[in-house]
C-alpha cells in the first residue's frame, strides 16, 4: 500500500508532467516511482525501499548521493554569490578555479575552457565553434561531422543529430545539421561472419576513410565519439580503433572531439577514455560526474591552436556571440571545484581502476544464464545484453520489453539499473566498495535467474 503524501505525489505527477524518455500513456497508468533521499550509493523511495543505484543516477554520483561536502559548498556559495554571470569579461572565483583546475586534470594539449549546463549544451557549442573557426579560416565548406550510430552526444537539435540512435530523431525531424554516421565499433554485434576483431576493426577504419573520401574532405570538420559509448549500450571499442581515427582525423584535417560526459573522471579505469584508449583529442567535453550532478553543469575544453583561431575571429567580428545565462555558474562550479577535491582526496578514480576486475569479472559470470548474449564493459561501466537467440544474437521481438521486464526485477531485488532496449547498463557511483559490488551482483544475478524463467 501506498502511503497517502506519495498517492498524492503520485497523483499530482501523473496529472502536470511530461517526463524525458517516457512512454507518456504507460506513465499515466503506471505513475512514477519516487525517490525521497539518498545515503552513500543507496537511493530510496517514498515507500521507504531502499536501492542501489547501480547506474549511479545516470551515469554521473560519482561521490554518492549524501556528500556533504558538496552541499556546503553550495550553501557557501549561495550565501557569497548565488550568481553572476561571465558574458562581456565578467568573472568570478569559482568560475576561475575550476577552469583552472580542468586545464590541469586533462591531458596537456587542452588549455582553454568553455562552460555550459548540460552535455548537449556542450556538444551544440562544439558544433559552433567548430563552424566559427572553420568561417574564421576561410573554409566555410568545412562543417559536416562525422558521428557513429550508437553514439550518444545529447538532444537538442545539433547534439541530437550527432547522437546515432533512431529514438532520438524519429518523430523529432532530426539531424537537421550535415552529420554522417559511421558504424558503431561493435564487434560482437557486428562483426561479420568469421570476422576477427582486428579484421573488423580495420574494415570500421577503411570505411571511415572512404566515407571522408566520398563526401570531401574539404567538408568535414570534425569527428565526434565517446571513448566508450554509453547510452548506445555500453560499447568498448576494439584495439587499435582509436588510433586509427585519429591517424584519419590528422591525414584529412579533420578536428578529434571526445566526448567524456559519461567516460570523464576514472570512470573506464583511466582518468579520461582518450587516455585509456591512447588518443590526443583538439576537443574534450565533460559533464556529469564533474559535479557528480549535484549541480548542471557541462564544460569544453580546447587546445591552443582552435582557441587561438577562434579568438582572432572575436576581435575580427568584435564578440564570441554564443553564452549561456548559467555559462560557469557559481554555485555550480563552485560545487564541481568541491566534487573534483573529494574525487582526488578519496581516490575516487584509483577506486574504480581497483575494482574494475571484481565487478567486470563478477558480470561476466552471467554469461551461463541463457538470456544473456553478451556481458561487456570496462572499469566501472557495464552491460549485460539479452538475446532471444544466443547462437545467431538475434534479439527480442518487441524489442525493449524484456531488458523493462529485467529492470523491473533488479528495482524489486534493491537495485536500479537502466534498460537500453533489452541491454541493462551498470555504472555505479566511484564510492563503491568491494563489499558493495558484491551486492550488485547478487542482486543482478537474482534478477536475471527471474527474467529467464519468466521469459521461458
Ligand atoms: N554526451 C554523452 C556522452 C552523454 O552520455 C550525454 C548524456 O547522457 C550527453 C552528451 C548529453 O548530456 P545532457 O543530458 O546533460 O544534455
Amino acid at each position: 500500500m501506498m502511503n497517502s503524501l506519495s498517492n498524492s505525489l503520485a497523483a499530482a505527477d501523473i496529472a502536470h508532467s511530461l517526463h524525458p524518455y517516457t512512454n507518456a500513456r504507460a506513465h499515466e497508468r503506471n505513475g512514477p516511482l519516487i525517490i525521497t533521499r539518498g545515503q552513500g550509493v543507496h537511493v530510496y523511495d517514498s515507500e521507504g525501499r531502499e536501492y542501489i543505484e547501480g547506474l549511479a543516477g545516470l551515469w554521473s554520483v560519482a561521490v554518492g548521493f549524501s556528500e556533504p561536502r558538496l552541499a556546503e559548498a553550495a550553501a557557501r556559495q549561495m550565501a557569497e554569490l548565488p550568481y553572476y554571470h561571465t558574458f562581456a569579461g565578467k568573472a568570478h572565483e569559482p568560475q576561475i578555479r575550476l577552469a583552472e583546475k580542468l586545464v590541469e586534470m586533462t591531458p596537456e594539449a587542452l588549455t582553454r575552457v568553455f562552460f555550459t549546463n548540460s552535455g548537449s549544451e556542450a556538444n551544440d557549442t562544439v558544433v559552433k565553434l567548430v563552424w566559427f573557426m572553420n568561417n574564421a579560416l576561410g573554409r566555410p565548406q568545412k562543417k559536416k561531422f562525422l558521428s557513429r550510430i550508437k553514439g550518444y552526444h545529447g538532444i537538442t537539435i545539433a547534439s541530437g543529430s550527432l547522437t546515432g540512435l533512431p529514438v532520438n530523431h524519429k518523430g523529432f525531424d532530426l539531424p537537421a545539421i550535415p552529420v554522417v554516421h559511421l558504424g558503431c565499433p561493435h564487434h560482437w554485434r557486428f562483426g561479420a561472419e568469421g570476422e576477427s576483431e582486428a579484421e573488423f576493426c580495420a574494415r570500421l577504419l577503411r570505411e571511415a576513410e572512404e566515407t571522408i573520401l566520398a563526401e570531401g574532405p574539404e567538408t568535414v570538420a570534425a569527428f565526434i565519439g565517446e571513448p566508450v559509448m554509453g547510452a548506445g549500450g555500453v560499447i568498448v571499442p576494439p584495439d587499435g580503433y582509436w588510433s586509427g581515427i585519429e591517424a584519419l582525423c590528422r591525414k584529412y584535417d579533420i578536428l578529434l572531439v571526445s566526448d567524456e560526459v559519461i567516460n570523464g573522471f576514472g570512470r573506464t579505469g583511466a582518468r579520461w577514455g582518450c587516455e585509456k584508449f591512447g588518443f590526443t583529442p583538439d576537443i574534450l567535453v565533460t559533464s556529469k560526474q564533474l559535479t557528480s550532478s549535484y549541480m548542471p553543469l557541462a564544460a569544453v575544453l580546447m587546445t591552443d591552436k582552435v582557441y587561438q583561431t577562434i579568438a582572432d575571429h572575436t576581435e575580427t567580428l568584435g564578440t564570441l556571440g554564443h553564452g549561456f545565462t548559467g555559462s560557469g555558474h557559481p554555485v555550480a562550479t563552485a560545487v564541481g571545484l568541491e566534487n573534483l577535491t573529494v574525487i582526488e582526496e578519496r581516490d575516487l578514480m584509483g577506486n574504480a581502476a581497483r575494482l574494475e576486475r571484481p565487478f567486470q569479472d563478477g558480470l561476466r559470470a552471467f554469461r551461463d544464464n541463457p538470456l544473456v548474449g553478451e556481458v561487456r564493459g570496462t572499469g566501472l561501466i557495464a552491460a549485460i545484453e539479452m538475446v532471444a537467440d544466443r547462437a545467431t544474437k538475434r534479439s527480442f521481438e518487441p524489442l525493449g520489453k524484456v531488458g523493462a521486464r529485467a529492470a523491473a526485477f533488479a528495482a524489486e531485488e534493491g537495485l536500479l539499473c537502466r534498460a537500453l532496449g533489452d541491454t541493462l547498463a551498470l555504472c555505479p557511483p566511484l564510492i563503491v566498495t568491494e563489499a558493495d559490488v558484491g551486492r550488485i551482483l547478487e542482486r543482478m544475478g537474482r534478477a536475471l535467474d527471474r527474467t529467464a524463467d519468466w521469459a521461458r
